[in-house]
């Protein structure tokens, strides 16, 4: 049984009401987040922020990866963006993973190793800092001077900041 139809219901009723925006493509605010998949981070309702205002770029576990890289340098050097926000959050599925369990089983079923890093971690301070490195080393970055990380808390709706 999928979700699908409804899903495309529910965008029919969502189109239907939708006041036309006509926003440009570069995010007002200059802002990028980067944050974990996870079902329970409203990205927008967590910070107030709107439509346009804001890059969102996620992934299993928030982690900087190159691809995460790739995303960064083209929201800065080709729309405008200058400050980074980098979220991870607490009861994160990554948390409950090994790097060398979870390629075990991965090659296991499919008879393949992953040729990328798993990046599971177990230090979510740690793993937020590690994450400002890595933007803060990174070439392609061109504007490192607000890179900001958090630990959100999925229970709470509070953000706590990570010192580097
Ligand atoms: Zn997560």
């Amino acid at each position: 049984m999928s979700v699908i139809p409804g899903l495309e219901q529910q965008n029919q009723r969502y189109a239907a009401a939708f006041e036309e925006q006509q926003l440009p493509t570069a995010p007002q605010l200059k802002l990028t987040v980067v944050t974990c998949m996870d079902s329970r981070i409203d990205v927008f309702a967590v910070l107030g922020l709107e439509n346009g205002q804001a890059h969102v770029i996620r992934n299993a576990g928030g982690v900087v990866t190159a691809d995460v890289i790739r995303s960064l340098a083209i929201s800065q050097r080709k729309l405008g963006t200058r400050e980074i926000i980098l979220i991870h959050h607490t009861q994160c599925g990554m948390l409950g993973i090994t790097d060398d369990g979870f390629r075990a089983e991965l090659q296991e079923a499919t008879g393949q190793a992953p040729t990328f890093a798993i990046e599971s971690f177990t230090d979510l301070d740690a793993n937020v800092r590690q994450s400002i490195a890595r933007v803060r080393t990174s070439p392609f970055i061109e504007h490192t001077d607000s890179i900001h990380g958090y630990v959100y808390d999925v229970d709470t709706g509070a953000l706590r900041r990570v010192e580097e």
